[in-house]
C-alpha cells in the first residue's frame, strides 16, 4: 500500500502559487475550480498523492523542482542552488544556474573575476623571447 507523506509547508505554498496562478479551471474571483463548482481540490491537500488530474498533467509540471518533490517516491530530488540567484533547481549535468538568465549573469561574474585576477598579477613583460645571451662576449 502506498501512503503519501505530508506535504511541507513550501510544497502547499507552492502547489497553492500554481493552483492560484496557472490553473485554467481556477476562478480567482470565486475561489472555486470550475468543473468542480465547488473549493479546490488542490488547496486544501495536506498530503502527496492522488492529485487532481489535470493539476498533475498540466499545472504542476510548471514548476519541475515541486512536480519532482511531490511526485517521486523516495528522498527529496537532487536540487542545487542558483549559483547566482540562489533558488533552488534540478541541475543536468554540470549545469550551475536555474534559468539563462542565470546563467548570462554567472558568465559575466566570472569573466569579470578573470580580468581582475589577471590585472592583479605582477609584472608579467614579454622578455621570454629566446635571445642570445649577450654578456659572454669572447675576443678575437
Ligand atoms: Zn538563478
Amino acid at each position: 500500500m502506498t501512503v503519501g507523506r505530508e506535504l511541507a509547508r513550501d510544497e502547499r505554498k507552492g502547489i497553492r502559487r500554481l493552483v492560484t496562478g496557472w490553473c485554467a479551471n481556477y476562478d480567482s474571483g470565486e475561489d472555486i475550480c470550475l468543473p468542480l463548482d465547488g473549493s479546490c481540490y488542490m488547496l486544501g491537500k495536506g498530503w502527496t498523492g492522488s492529485f487532481c488530474r489535470y493539476f498533475r498533467g498540466s499545472v504542476l509540471p510548471l514548476d519541475p523542482v515541486l512536480e519532482k518533490a511531490v511526485c517521486e517516491e523516495g528522498p527529496p530530488p537532487d536540487t542545487k542552488p542558483c549559483a547566482v540567484c540562489g533558488k533552488p533547481f534540478l541541475p543536468e549535468g554540470r549545469q550551475a544556474y536555474c534559468s539563462p538568465a542565470c546563467k548570462d549573469e554567472g558568465n559575466r561574474r566570472r569573466s569579470r573575476e578573470r580580468m581582475r585576477k589577471k590585472r592583479a598579477k605582477p609584472g608579467q613583460g614579454c622578455y621570454d623571447l629566446g635571445l642570445p645571451e649577450a654578456s659572454d662576449s669572447k675576443g678575437s
